[in-house]
């Protein structure tokens, strides 16, 4: 995993023997090849995952969320089109939301897309488009309607990946085998049947999906894997003929149990956040 990140090597055959196990539907009901699992389970995945490779659990946990759009708000042709594929990561499918001005408020998004004859015409920019080379399609989300609109001004489509130029990519420590460019929509026709869910409701559709969990579960299974790697070199290491961890500043027992104490109320508030929202 460490020459992955260091030499920035795509994780192709861990991705493929996750998608050969039907994992890349784990979410995904049965009639569609998914495993039909819960928000549990895909926490619970994602934090193993990402305990062993960051850029695995990502490429995994966006791919999920599109899937889960699909499922939930496409029609039956474009679920019956993309998710048995998606299931087994046969068809890629990767998130392009953020934009430059546009981070944690997505309402700020410049991309637009305008009715033009049988479809529509996109342009604009999408950043941070997380496993974007072994994609093949981007969910791109991009206004259809006037600001004064907003939330209902911004709706969602499904975009080849070839349709996109590429701007740039960033090295991104701890997730570097996957890559998150930067790239560019230049005047580029969408047939109507890519447009997934409402016209001017992509955005709120998405609030209503709640796989986006996948990255809190990144957050602590990372933790989890970095306290249990201080723990074993600390309980290793020598110096004056003793363990570094008998040192007073490393020991320090309560800073050792504030941390653990800390990782372990992570995890209890995130499943405790999941089981509520799947009540
Ligand atoms: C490695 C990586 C991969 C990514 N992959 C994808 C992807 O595949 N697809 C995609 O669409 N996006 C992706 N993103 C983008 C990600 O979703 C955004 O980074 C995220 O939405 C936050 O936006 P920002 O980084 O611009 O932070 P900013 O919006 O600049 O926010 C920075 C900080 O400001 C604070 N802040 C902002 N707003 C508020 C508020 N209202 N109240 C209190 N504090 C606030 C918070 O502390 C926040 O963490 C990725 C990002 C990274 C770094």
């Amino acid at each position: 995993m460490k020459r992955l990140d260091q030499q920035g090597e795509y994780p192709s055959r861990i991705l493929d023997e996750l998608g050969n196990r039907r994992l890349a539907g784990l979410t995904l009901p049965e009639e569609y090849n998914g495993r039909g699992e819960g928000l549990v389970e895909l926490a619970l995945m994602i934090e193993e995952l990402s305990a062993a490779c960051m850029s695995v659990a990502s490429a995994l946990g966006l791919h999920i969320g599109v899937a889960a759009v699909i499922e939930r708000f496409g029609s039956d042709e474009q679920r019956d089109a993309f998710l048995p594929k998606m299931a087994t990561f046969g068809t890629v499918g990767v998130l392009g939301q953020s934009e430059a001005n546009a981070g944690s408020n997505k309402l700020e998004m410049e991309t637009a897309a305008e009715r033009q004859g049988d479809g529509w015409v996109l342009n604009g920019h999408k950043q941070w488009v997380t496993n974007f080379y072994d994609a093949d399609f981007v969910l791109t989300y991009a206004k259809t309607g006037p600001d004064e609109a907003a939330p209902h001004n911004i709706s969602a489509f499904l975009v080849p990946t070839e349709e996109f130029d590429r701007e740039n990519d960033w090295d991104t420590l701890g997730a570097n085998s996957v890559k998150s460019p930067r790239v560019s929509l230049s005047d580029i026709h969408v047939p109507a049947d890519r447009l997934i869910g409402e016209q001017g409701e992509g955005y709120t559709e998405r609030g209503e999906i709640h796989t986006g969990v996948n990255v809190p579960a990144r957050g602590v299974g990372i933790a989890r894997a970095a306290l249990e790697d201080t723990v074993s070199y600390t309980s290793s290491r020598e110096q004056y003929s003793q363990h570094i961890s008998d040192f007073q500043g490393v020991r320090w027992e309560a800073r050792w149990q504030n941390v653990s104490t800390q990782l372990d109320c992570s995890h209890f508030e995130q499943l405790t956040a999941l089981i509520g929202a799947t009540m």
